[in-house]
């Protein structure tokens, strides 16, 4: 690497679509983000924008036939800019993969032997790990000389105990089949539960966070001390927290009914709790401004997905303050924790026992910062802490391949 290689490009390949950043790890700043969508469909879609120059947002619907052309059109569009991939300032590929499984537990450069271990992954990660490979392969293609990191989503959580982490199901079969607890945002959790110790003024070995990561999907972790006890999503991103379009916690006898009684097969339970449950299966919205709309309407059924929605929420409260025993700050992040204030406010609501209050001005406050929203006397900080997975993916590649 050349002393003068501080940029990162971030790739989040998903199945049909490509998120990117170029960031400058100098200071952090972005050069560059955007997005195709829509992957191997008839009209696909592209947008960049141009941050380094201040340029305006350019978008472009052509078709795009795979992830090696969606790949190709990121790389003319950073060309046009000045920033393009063949640029010798550019250090490392930064890849977001979901499964790491146990090996990976941390940020690792890929080789065959990584990629081949990611790709065993893909029994437990069938939605995921195929696009994720497909994405480095692509980018390998295209400057095989460079180093390309893969910075995993589970990997926050391997530090997870085993009696957090094993479900009480028979050993021999759920070794057989690797079934256990992984949890996923990990990036987001990380970077989250250290912006949080920061905000309190406290290195990170010495508090005790709650995270909850509200998105579209929805993940709550416990952190002891920088490490991660204990998360909400299991061996997929199907348990925990009730989310946009998925069920989170459910009785498994709910599969053998859905089976049994009425019919389903095993791909179209799996369609019901991953993309037609959750408040959308609830209300038919999965989006919380829309669903705070209705609710300000009268709405009854928004009203009751909301219910549901903040009382699973609250068990996790609960149940996180028991398995740390001390809690210094609960965290809320992603789409949700950050912007919607009536759901801070429910969630807390009702927790005064656990030293958990929310200050209703503070609360109110629109702002892009880190910030503390209770009130003074209250002995758990309730602090808003926007999560920034793609400088966390960029700062971990960087640190990697600098070194
Ligand atoms: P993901 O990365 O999981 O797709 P995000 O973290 O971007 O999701 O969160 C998206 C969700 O955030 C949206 O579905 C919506 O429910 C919620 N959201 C975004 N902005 C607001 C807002 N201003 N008020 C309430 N909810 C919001």
């Amino acid at each position: 690497m050349t002393a003068n290689a501080t940029r990162v490009l971030v790739l989040n390949s998903g199945s049909s679509s490509v998120k990117y950043q170029l960031l400058d790890m100098r200071d952090g700043s972005r050069l560059a983000a955007g997005l195709v969508e829509r992957i191997g469909e008839e009209t696909s879609r592209l947008a960049h924008t141009p941050l380094a120059t201040g340029g305006d947002k350019r978008e472009r619907e052509a078709r795009i036939a795979d992830h090696e052309e969606a790949l190709k059109a990121v790389a003319d569009e950073l060309s046009a800019d000045g920033l393009g991939l063949d640029s010798p300032e550019l250090a490392a590929i930064g890849h977001r993969v979901v499964h790491g499984g146990l090996k990976f537990t941390e940020p690792t450069v890929i080789d065959d032997a990584v990629l081949q271990e990611i790709e065993r992954l893909v029994p437990v990660a069938p939605l995921h790990n195929p696009a994720n490979i497909t994405g480095i392969r692509t980018a390998q293609a295209l400057r095989p000389d460079l180093p390309q990191v893969a910075v995993f989503d589970t990997a926050f959580h391997t530090t997870m105990p085993e009696h957090a982490a094993r479900y009480a199901i028979d050993v021999e079969t759920a070794d057989a089949h690797r079934i256990r607890r992984y949890g996923f945002h990990g990036t987001s959790h990380a970077y989250v539960s250290r912006k949080t110790a920061e905000l309190l003024g406290k290195a990170p070995e010495d508090v005790n966070v709650i995270v909850l990561h509200l998105g579209n999907g929805a993940s709550a972790s416990a952190v002891a001390g920088g490490r991660c006890v204990d998360t909400s999503m299991g061996l997929t991103p199907l348990e925990g927290l009730v989310m946009g379009t998925r069920s989170g916690d459910i009785d498994p006898a709910v599969v053998f009914h859905l089976k049994r009684v009425a019919g389903m097969d095993a791909d179209e339970i799996d369609v019901l709790l991953n993309k037609k449950s959750g408040l959308i299966g609830l209300c038919g919205d999965n989006d919380m401004r829309e669903i705070r709309r209705r609710i300000d309407e009268g709405d009854q059924r928004a009203a009751l997905a909301f219910d549901i929605y903040i009382h699973r929420l609250k068990k996790y409260i609960g149940a996180y303050s028991a398995v740390l025993g001390r809690v210094d700050a609960v965290a809320f992040t992603a789409g949700v924790g950050e912007n919607a204030a009536p759901v801070r406010e429910a969630a807390v609501k009702g927790l005064e026992e656990l030293g958990l209050a929310v200050d209703a001005d503070l609360n109110s406050v629109r702002s892009d910062e880190a910030r503390l929203i209770s009130p003074e006397y209250a002995r758990v900080a309730v602090a808003v802490v926007p999560t920034d997975e793609e400088l966390e993916i960029a700062n971990q590649t960087y640190a990697l391949v600098s070194n």
